[in-house]
């Protein structure tokens, strides 16, 4: 992918996973530190490619001086540690990153609990319960714990590539993610917000430090979509695949998908689906651990929008009960026929 910005290198980097390769950049603007947005999985073959990337620069890991995390997603910020070890480069990002990246004990106790409920309260039979669970604990290999030097956060101004970029933080696919804003040359530094062929999963996630509640991953999701489609952007450069130069009509085309989603969720409990898990087994029968794992994490973003609209209830009457599983009804709309 070309940047159009001289002092801006999107270098693309391996990973393991099914969304494919990962766009990392690299700022090297003279008389600033320089500075690497977003590291790659933790992984040999992804070290070793972002070394020759760094190589035709003239560069080495050494010489990083800051990192900048979008989000805590292993697959942006797994090699975070060891680049940091390297260089003794400054890492910054989100405050609600902190606690994940740093390896905090309490962060992944919590964590861990959060996602068995998650499970249980979505009607997940056992054993794929446990196989879910263990998929997403696996992905905490792809990464090494690293101590966050600064936090950004929504309404700082960062300069990099010799330019000035907005912090936004537009939660949603994570809740600590952040997008870089570039009013000049009107360009976005999007990661895994926006991305050309991948509708970005709202991933559900326990609640960010210091609140009680979990976000709406997808409604706070959507909101965060439509704050960027009303920005002046030119063009979006994102975490994985090509750049976005029509983010307002991309917005467009997520939101309907969205739309179009809520309406098979509805349909699937029209048709008998009582738990979260039918509905996801309606939408999307036979899948891998960690595909289902993100099955899950969408339906759970359309019921909650359901949910919230008042479509939906949780059924508390239903006298066979569901066990720890949440039972939903429809709430059908009540129209008079006088009025
Ligand atoms: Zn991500």
């Amino acid at each position: 992918m070309e940047t159009r910005i001289e002092h801006l290198h999107a270098l693309e980097l391996p990973t393991p996973f099914p969304v494919g390769p990962i766009t990392v950049f690299l700022a090297d603007a003279p008389g600033e530190p320089l500075t690497l947005v977003d590291t790659g999985p933790l992984t040999h073959k992804t070290m070793a490619t972002l070394e020759a990337a760094l190589a035709r620069y003239g560069l080495a890991p050494r010489h990083l001086e800051r990192i900048l995390l979008t989000h805590g997603h292993v697959d942006h910020v797994g090699l975070a540690a060891d680049l940091a070890a390297a260089s003794g480069a400054q890492v910054i990002s989100h405050p609600w990153n902190v606690p994940a990246l740093e390896g905090d004990a309490g962060e992944r106790e919590g964590r861990v609990a959060f996602y068995a409920r998650i499970l249980r309260q979505a009607g997940v039979p056992g054993g794929i319960e446990q196989a879910v669970g263990q998929a997403t604990a696996a992905m905490d290999g792809f990464m090494r714990p690293v101590a966050v030097g600064a936090t950004v956060d929504e309404g700082d101004v960062l300069r990099l590539a010799g330019l000035e970029w907005q912090v936004l933080h537009t939660p949603g696919h994570a809740g600590g993610l952040i997008c870089l804003y570039e009013a000049a040359g009107r360009t976005l530094l999007s990661s895994d917000h926006l991305l050309a062929g991948i509708s970005s999963n709202p991933v559900v996630e326990p609640p960010p430090p210091g609140r009680d509640e979990r976000l709406l991953s997808l409604a706070v999701y959507q909101d965060s979509l439509q704050r960027v489609a009303a920005m002046d952007v030119a063009r979006a450069l994102p975490g994985h695949g090509p750049a976005i130069d029509d983010v307002p009509g991309l917005v467009a085309r997520r939101l309907a998908f969205h739309r179009y989603r809520v309406a098979a969720v509805v349909g699937a409990l029209r048709a008998g689906a009582r738990t979260t898990w039918d509905v996801t087994q309606a939408l999307f029968p036979g899948r891998t651990p960690m595909d289902t794992f993100l099955a899950i994490s969408e339906v759970i973003g359309h019921l909650d929008l359901l949910e919230r609209e008042g479509r939906i209830a949780v059924d508390d009457e239903d006298e066979n009960g569901g066990g720890d599983a949440v039972l939903w009804r429809l709430v059908e709309p009540e129209i008079s026929p006088a009025g």
